[in-house]
C-alpha cells in the first residue's frame, strides 16, 4: 500500500468510527453524553447558586487545562493506533466468538443431545438472547479487567490506561494493543460460548437485537453515561441503583491514586459483579475531587515509549520473576500452615 492508499484507509477507518452508530466513539453518542453532561452541570449549578451560567458549562467541558496535557495528547495517539490499526491485528489474531459458539454449541449437541428447532416465540427468543449475550459481555469484561488487576504480566499492560492523569471519552482509547488483544480473545470465550448455549437450548442459532454489531443494551448506557466514566464529571449513582449500574463516578474511583481505593469497580456497565465479589465502592454524593494515575517511578508514561515499549518489557520482567514469586508465596503458605498447625496441637 502506498502513502495515498495508507492515508485513505486510515480516514476511513476514523471516519467509520465517528459516524458508525455502533461504534464506541460515534458522534452520536458523543452528541447525546454531552447534553446529558449540560443538564447534569446545569442542574448542579442552579442548586449550588441558584442561576445557570452557560459559558462557565462550557469552559467546563472543554476545559483547556486537560486538553493541554501530555496525558491527553497520549490519549489521542493510542485512539490513532487503536482505530486505525487495531481493527486489523485484531481480526487476524482474535479467534472469533462465532468459532467458540460453534464449539461450545457440537460439544453440547455430543454430551447432551440435539434439541429440536423452537419455532415459536420469535421475540421473547430475541428479547433473551440479547439479555444473555449482554451479561456474557459483562461477565466477560469483569473477569478480563479482574485479572489484569491481579496478574503482574498483564497488569503492566494494563497500566497504560491507568497512567492517564486527566480523564477525557478518548481515555476509553488508552489501551496497550496487548491489552485489547487479550480483551478480545475473553470477549470471544465468553459471548462465543453464551452464544453456543443458546444455539444448543433453542435448537438454532438466536438473533438479538444490535445496532452495527453491538448488543444495544451496552448501547444504551453508551448513549447515556458511558462516556463520561472517563470525565471530570462526578456523576454517582447510589442506593440501589449504584448496586446495579456503574455511575460515571464509580469508575473515577477506579481510576483513583488513592490506595484505599485500589482494586475497586471492575465492572462495565453493571456493578452486580462488584456487588458479589466484595469489590464494589459506591462513590460518596460530594465530589473527593480524586486524582488520577499511577505513581510510580521511571519513564514519562505518556511517551511513545512509555505507552508503547515500557509496558513490554516490564511484562517481560514480570513473567520472568513469576516462577520465583510462586515459589515463595507456596513457601510462605506452607510456612503459615506449619505455624497454624502447630499452635492447635500445644492448645
Ligand atoms: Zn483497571
Ligand atoms: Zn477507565
Amino acid at each position: 500500500m502506498d502513502i495515498y492508499g495508507a492515508l485513505r484507509f486510515s480516514a476511513a477507518q476514523v471516519s467509520g468510527e465517528l459516524f458508525s452508530a455502533g461504534s464506541i466513539f460515534s458522534v452520536y453518542s458523543l452528541a447525546t453524553t454531552f447534553v446529558i453532561a449540560v443538564c447534569a452541570l446545569a442542574y448542579r449549578r442552579k442548586m449550588r447558586r441558584g442561576r445557570v451560567n452557560l459559558r462557565a458549562i462550557a469552559r467546563a467541558i472543554f476545559d483547556k487545562r486537560i486538553l493541554l496535557t501530555p496525558s491527553f495528547g497520549a490519549d489521542v495517539k493510542l485512539f490513532a493506533l487503536s482505530v486505525v490499526l487495531m481493527p486489523v491485528v485484531v481480526g487476524a489474531l482474535v479467534i472469533s466468538s462465532n468459532a467458540v459458539a460453534t464449539v461450545v454449541s457440537g460439544a453440547l449437541r455430543n454430551a447432551f443431545g440435539e434439541n429440536a428447532p423452537v419455532a415459536c416465540c420469535h421475540l421473547s427468543i430475541k428479547i433473551f438472547s440479547t439479555i444473555a449475550l449482554f451479561l456474557a459481555y459483562e461477565i466477560g469484561y469483569w473477569v478480563d479487567h479482574y485479572l489484569k488487576h491481579r496478574i503482574a504480566f498483564l497488569w503492566e499492560f494494563h497500566k497504560v490506561h491507568h497512567t492517564a492523569e486527566a480523564l477525557t471519552p478518548v481515555t476509553n482509547f488508552r489501551n496497550h494493543p496487548i491489552d485489547n488483544i487479550i480483551f478480545g480473545y475473553m470477549l470471544a470465550l465468553f459471548i462465543g460460548s453464551a452464544s453456543g448455549v443458546l444455539a444448543w437450548l433453542f435448537g438454532r442459532t438466536t438473533e438479538s437485537f444490535t445496532v452495527d454489531g453491538k448488543n444495544i443494551l451496552f448501547l444504551l448506557f453508551l448513549w447515556t453515561i458511558g462516556h463520561l466514566q472517563h470525565s471530570q464529571f462526578w456523576i454517582p449513582f447510589r442506593g440501589v441503583l449504584g448496586h446495579i449500574v456503574l455511575s460515571p463516578a464509580h469508575h473515577q474511583i477506579h481510576h483513583s491514586t488513592d490506595p484505599s481505593h485500589f482494586n475497586r469497580n471492575f465492572g462495565s456497565v453493571l456493578a452486580v459483579w462488584d456487588w458479589m465479589f466484595g469489590s464494589l465502592e459506591i462513590p460518596t454524593t460530594n465530589n473527593p475531587r480524586l486524582k488520577y494515575g499511577v505513581e510510580e517511578e521511571g519513564a514519562d508514561p505518556h511517551s511513545v515509549v512509555g505507552i508503547l515499549a515500557t509496558p513490554i518489557a516490564k511484562a517481560a520482567l514480570a513473567l520472568w520473576r513469576a516462577p520465583a514469586q510462586v515459589w515463595s508465596a507456596a513457601m510462605e503458605r506452607m510456612e503459615q500452615r506449619r505455624q497454624g498447625s502447630k499452635s492447635t496441637s500445644i492448645s
